[in-house]
């Protein structure tokens, strides 16, 4: 029964972490994103590159459901989103974040444990071991008790990486993981990242450093509002995609790599 509902299928099933299909996301008049095709490769770590305002932050939002998109279908593991939203874990850009809001680091953390523990859950000994050893992984162990707001960016961030590995998902989304933290933060995230990939899973991190993008990523997502590239970093940042994405826009800092 299964086997002949599988064969009547018109199209075969996209079994990718996160299969985007002809998103279009508008806030006002003009797209913030157009028609967008695009899947992510298991087990890869990908950078979404593109200029300020490309919809990069756009793209992710509609991606997990938070901005709901004119068109488009997405499709996670092969299945819709709302059945697999436990297997992903997202990252927002630090900036987007309210860091006056009092909490502590170890609660900021067991926020990431919300779908085991259930609303009127009880935060057993177990769920704080789990966040003791996801911020063990990302350094900040000694933190535990420290209000959130009290810490320095590159902490804060840290902390926030703990709360998505908490969730043991297998697709992880970031938003700029690396904006306005320091190079020892910079260092311990990325290798958590790399640990996640060689572990088998799967990593997509908007990325605004081209400088950076062979040595922190497989393969890179070339977007401004409408896709220009997928695939393997050096096959996808060539001179004549990042002029298509950069236009006039590419200064020193954004040469081809
Ligand atoms: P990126 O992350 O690549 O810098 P964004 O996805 O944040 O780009 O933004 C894409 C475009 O959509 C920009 O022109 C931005 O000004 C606009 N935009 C983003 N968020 C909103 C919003 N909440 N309301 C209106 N316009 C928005
Ligand atoms: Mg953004």
């Amino acid at each position: 029964m299964t086997m002949a509902l599988e064969l009547v299928r018109d199209k075969p099933i996209d079994q990718s972490p996160l299969a985007i299909r002809g998103l279009t996301v508008s806030y006002g008049e003009k797209p913030a994103v157009f028609s967008v095709d695009v899947s992510f490769r298991a087990g890869q770590m990908t950078a979404i590159v593109g200029p300020n305002g490309a919809g990069k932050s756009t793209l992710l939002k509609a991606a997990l459901g938070i901005l709901h998109p004119l068109s488009g279908q997405v499709t996670a593991f092969g299945a819709p989103l709302d059945r697999v939203r436990a297997r992903i874990a997202y990252v927002p850009q630090r900036a987007s974040v309210d860091w006056e809001f009092p909490a502590r680091v170890i609660d900021v953390v067991m926020m990431g444990l919300y779908r085991d523990l259930g609303l009127l859950g009880h935060i057993r000994a177990r769920h704080r071991a789990r966040a003791m050893e996801s911020l063990a992984r990302v350094g900040m162990e000694g933190f535990a008790s420290r209000q959130i707001g009290q810490l320095s960016g590159g902490q804060q961030q840290r902390v926030f990486l703990a709360r998505a590995l908490v969730q043991g998902a297998d697709l992880y989304l970031l938003d700029e993981p690396f904006a306005g933290v320091d190079a020892a933060t910079e260092r311990a995230i990325i290798g958590v990242l790399k640990g996640l990939r060689d572990d088998g899973r799967t990593v997509v991190a908007v990325h605004h450093d081209l400088a950076t993008v062979p040595a922190y990523f497989d393969r890179a997502f070339l977007l401004n509002i409408t896709a220009i590239a997928e695939g393997p970093v050096a096959e996808v940042m060539t001179e004549a995609n990042l002029r298509a994405a950069y236009g006039g826009r590419l200064g020193p800092a954004q040469q081809a790599v």
